[in-house]
């Protein structure tokens, strides 16, 4: 699984806020990025929740 977000990041922070271990706020952006590639079973399933829950489909899974 590869995480990625796009440019169409609109930064309401959902992403972070489901999982926290891969995704991050810049702060002079305001739009998410990844931080960290999921590790694991369960971090993978966050990964999909937060594409899940993006509100404009900025969070790419490959
Ligand atoms: S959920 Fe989508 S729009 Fe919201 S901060 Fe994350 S990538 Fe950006």
């Amino acid at each position: 699984m590869k995480v990625s977000v796009t440019q169409d990041c609109i930064g309401c922070g959902a992403c972070v806020a489901i999982a926290p271990m891969i995704f991050e706020m810049d702060t002079s952006t305001m739009k998410s990025h990844v931080k960290k590639q999921p590790e694991g079973a369960e971090e993978e399933k966050l990964a999909k929740e937060a594409e899940a829950a993006c509100p404009v489909n900025a969070i790419k899974i490959k």
